[in-house]
């Protein structure tokens, strides 16, 4: 029992009719959507961080929806349907975020991305470029247009092959103004989000969701929006989610940069991207799976080592020329789509989002919205 009245249970400050744990891109998308479908409601989003200090803040801000390689991968242990619905969601996740916050305002670019192959890596380039009439056909329901080409690359990059796959409708954006934006939005429509509040743990009480922090908080209904942070907080509902720690590094400004564009590699394991004229390198988990299923946030030197000798590989660029670095925590599981979900009528999570939650995210928040039954 909290010990407190029913009349504190219910009108007292500590009460929401909905709260969210986590105020990621999912969080704050379920907050606003909420907000759409509850105009009186009070509404918060817990978050144990400033803003975020989950991936929404920290990933490499890549427009994306799946290169070649990784597509055919994927279609190993996924359906033809199931490939096609996941590309469908992440493409009209981009345009729904697009519709929400001026390109402008979250630097979206549309440069198109390309998949690149490395000198040593003819077979697989060979392999790959051969399905792309397969590839285009299987997914012009989504795209409405043929969106893989082969293109030459010039962008002065080393030891690739001449041509890579050209993706024209993936972009490039901003996370962190994304996220800005969106806590703006959030803060326009009434939205408490409320900072350095780690939830512990919630328990339902009769009609209510008690949830244990910093300060006991009730709601009526608790949704979940916190990826590959949740495997404590629903470690007891054996949810298939594991964390999935991921490596990048930025370098200093670099004179003359010609990179522009979004670049897939091995698989969609390693990417790299022009940030103003620097570049962010990131990726690398398959050298250490084990080490990176966690969720601290630290480096792991094993990849970062591999992350330099790739740009070095690459660009010609060493160690010294790297001003950044930092880990991210994401999402995963045995699948690849994310899950919405209940617990029970009051409790619900909306998680997974995997590597591409920057076109998931928008999307997942609002399936995670229509969950909520006040
Ligand atoms: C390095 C990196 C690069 C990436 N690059 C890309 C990319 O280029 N394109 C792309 O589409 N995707 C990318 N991703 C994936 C994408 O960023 C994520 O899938 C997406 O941001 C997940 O959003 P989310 O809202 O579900 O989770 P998050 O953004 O992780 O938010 C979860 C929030 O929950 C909070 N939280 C967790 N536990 C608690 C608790 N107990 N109490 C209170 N708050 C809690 C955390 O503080 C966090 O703010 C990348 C991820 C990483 C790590």
């Amino acid at each position: 029992m909290s010990g407190l009245s029913y009349w504190e249970r219910t009108y007292g400050d500590h009460f929401f009719d909905i709260l969210i744990v986590g105020a990621g891109i999912v969080g704050l998308n379920a907050a606003l959507s909420c907000r759409e479908r509850y105009p009186e409601a009070r509404i918060g989003v817990l978050d144990k961080g400033m803003l975020s200090v989950g991936a929404s803040t920290k990933n490499a801000g890549f427009a994306c929806f799946g290169s070649p390689s990784e597509l055919l991968d994927d279609l190993k242990n996924h359906t033809e349907a199931e490939v096609t619905a996941l590309i469908a969601k992440r493409y009209q996740g981009i345009q729904a975020l697009r519709a929400k916050l001026r390109d402008e305002q979250i630097d979206f670019q549309l440069n198109g991305s390309y998949e690149v192959f490395q000198s040593n890596q003819k077979s697989e380039f060979k392999a790959y470029a051969s399905q792309l009439d397969y590839l285009n056909r299987l997914l012009y329901s989504v795209f409405e247009q043929d969106v893989f080409e082969l293109k030459p690359l010039h962008f002065g990059m080393q030891s690739v092959l001449g041509e890579g796959i050209f993706h024209r409708l993936e972009g490039q954006l901003n996370p962190v103004k994304m996220m800005l934006g969106l806590k703006q939005l959030a803060q326009a429509q009434k939205i408490e989000i409320v900072s350095n509040y780690e939830v512990q743990a919630f328990e339902l009480q009769g009609e209510q969701v008690e949830v244990k922090g910093p300060k006991m908080l009730n709601c009526s209904q608790l949704l979940i929006a916190t990826n590959g942070f949740s495997s404590s907080l629903l470690a007891e509902r054996s949810v298939d989610i594991l964390p999935a720690r991921a490596q990048v590094l930025v370098t200093k400004p670099i004179k003359g940069l010609s990179l522009k564009g979004t670049f897939h590699l091995d698989k969609g394991y390693y990417y790299f991207r022009n940030i103003d004229n620097r570049i962010l390198l990131g990726g690398g988990r398959n050298c250490d799976f084990e080490a990176e299923t966690t969720d601290r946030l630290e480096l792991n030197s094993k990849i970062q080592n591999r992350l330099d000798e790739l740009l070095t590989e690459l660009f010609g660029l060493s160690e010294e020329d790297v001003e950044y670095r930092w880990a991210g925590i994401m999402g995963t599981g045995r699948q690849k789509t994310p899950i919405v979900a209940s617990l029970n009528k009051n409790i619900h999570y909306g998680i997974r989002l995997g590597g591409m939650g920057v076109a998931l995210g928008t999307e997942l928040g609002v399936d995670l919205a229509q969950c909520v039954n006040l």
